[in-house]
């Protein structure tokens, strides 16, 4: 019988491997994320990967991109319809309400760090499943904070090393004022409707926000005369966009008024904002769709608590797409210093001599004293080769003598020179030897 041919497994589309070459930008960037996250008093917050349905459908907004074509969404065998989280604000506003939160000290100011889904078309920097960072502040409507949260993610990139970069910002009114912007601006495009490409026309119908986000060539001159939200805001709105500018500009934070920017979801009121790197042309863009390239972005969001059930409580925060930080980081050819490397290599030989240097092993990492090994090579030779490789500078020897005579072998790599001493003496005598240049 013909055998049948394995297929090769691979990883799903858009998704990938953070392989263990990589992981130096990740642990920075979680170190760098935790560090600043909890200078600003920000707090670490878990939720789940998996929500309810309902919970982005009403949070995230039936009318979104994401809601309409973006969710993994399965039911279980129970019945229930659950999603994978395509973005993280709505489940940290579930736990805050589900957890009673509402009777803590607030502002409370959360942030977490994991994986979302999105069913995308995979591109350069666009997978189904990417990772986030994000920040949210609850429980407080003062513009400051809409700017702290803006500071905190310059600062979190700053230190991460990246450069040119900028704020785009813009104001999307309130529940009292948008209504009119509505209008104008359903108004304007209804007239030139025959000048919309199709995805235009639909949204027309169901999201008129989402017309300014168009980038199809076709609707641009169309979208270049727009009304402008900020000419609708309601004085509220305007005095807190106002103060938002006036904070930035206190804080010599550069910013470009972007009136097109509207962000894809439904909840935000007031302040939006991404944060984009600079080309030497302008904005840097996606080679493919020649998009703006976004690191992230976020705003306010007053009426999400109430929408989601909880008290009505203002609310602000920002996320931030970590693929694409670690590019531009790439990009920017920062070198971001890898840990370093061990000192000492531990060869063993024998069964008993594996045995004690298992043990020598534990002992000299309660030392601080950073080991490398290969405890499962046999011979002596392929050891040390390895031992030469990494480039330490002393190997430590424990043979089936060493084992019953209760000593180690100390050997310089450099020179070659081997000298025995006692085993209880090892560690001690070690360190004298690392700490001299
Ligand atoms: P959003 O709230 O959708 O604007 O997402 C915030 C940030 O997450 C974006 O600016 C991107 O940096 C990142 N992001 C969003 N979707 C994806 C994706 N499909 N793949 C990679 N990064 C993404």
């Amino acid at each position: 019988m013909p055998r049948k041919k394995i297929k090769n497994l691979q990883a799903p589309r858009g998704t990938y491997d953070i392989l263990p070459e990589n992981q130096i930008y990740w642990d920075k960037i979680r170190r760098v994320v935790k560090e600043l996250g909890e200078d600003y008093g920000f707090l670490r917050i878990d939720t789940p990967i998996i929500e309810d349905t309902d919970l982005f459908i009403r949070g995230t907004g039936q009318t979104t991109d994401i809601v309409q074509k973006q969710m993994y969404s399965f039911k279980t065998l129970g019945g229930d319809s659950l999603t994978l989280r395509p973005e993280g604000t709505p489940g940290v506003i579930r736990a805050y309400i589900e957890n009673g939160m509402i009777n803590l000290l607030h502002p409370l100011k959360f942030y977490y760090f994991g994986p979302m889904f999105r069913y995308e078309h995979p591109q350069a920097g666009r997978y189904r499943q990417f990772y986030q960072f994000g920040f949210e502040t609850i429980g407080g409507q003062e513009p400051v904070l809409d700017v702290q949260l803006i500071q905190l993610f310059l600062h979190i990139l700053r230190d991460l090393g990246l450069k040119k970069i900028n704020v785009q910002i813009n104001s999307l009114g309130c529940p009292e004022c948008r209504p009119a912007f509505r209008r104008a601006l359903v108004d304007y495009y209804r007239s030139r409707k025959n000048k919309l490409c199709p995805n235009c026309q639909k949204r027309l119908k169901i999201n008129p926000l989402r017309l300014l986000d168009c980038k199809e060539e076709k609707c641009q001159p169309v979208k270049a005369s727009a009304p402008m939200s900020l000419d609708y805001l309601c004085s509220q709105c305007h005095n807190h966009f106002k103060s938002v500018l006036e904070f930035l500009d206190e804080l010599e934070i550069p910013y470009f008024l972007n009136h097109q920017l509207v962000r894809g979801l439904d909840y935000y009121t007031k302040t939006v904002f991404e944060v984009w790197p600079e080309s030497n042309q302008g904005p840097a863009e996606n080679q493919d769709t020649k998009e703006p390239i976004s690191l992230g972005g976020g705003g306010r969001y007053d009426n999400l608590v109430k929408r989601l059930g909880g008290k009505p409580t203002p609310a602000a925060g920002f996320a931030a797409g970590i693929e694409r930080i670690i590019s531009l980081i790439k990009q920017q050819g920062m070198k971001i210093p890898s840990k370093s490397n061990p000192k000492v290599f531990l060869v063993q030989l024998g069964e008993l001599g594996q045995r004690k240097s298992m043990k020598l092993f534990e002992e000299l990492h309660k030392a601080e004293i950073k080991v490398a090994e290969s405890i499962s090579k046999p011979s002596i030779k392929s050891q040390l080769k390895i031992a030469d490789k990494i480039g330490v500078r002393f190997s430590l020897i424990v043979g089936q003598q060493e084992a019953l005579d209760r000593s180690v072998i100390i050997r310089d790599m450099q020179s070659g020179v081997q000298e025995t001493v006692p085993r209880d003496k090892v560690v001690k005598e070690l360190k004298k030897r690392l700490s001299k240049k």
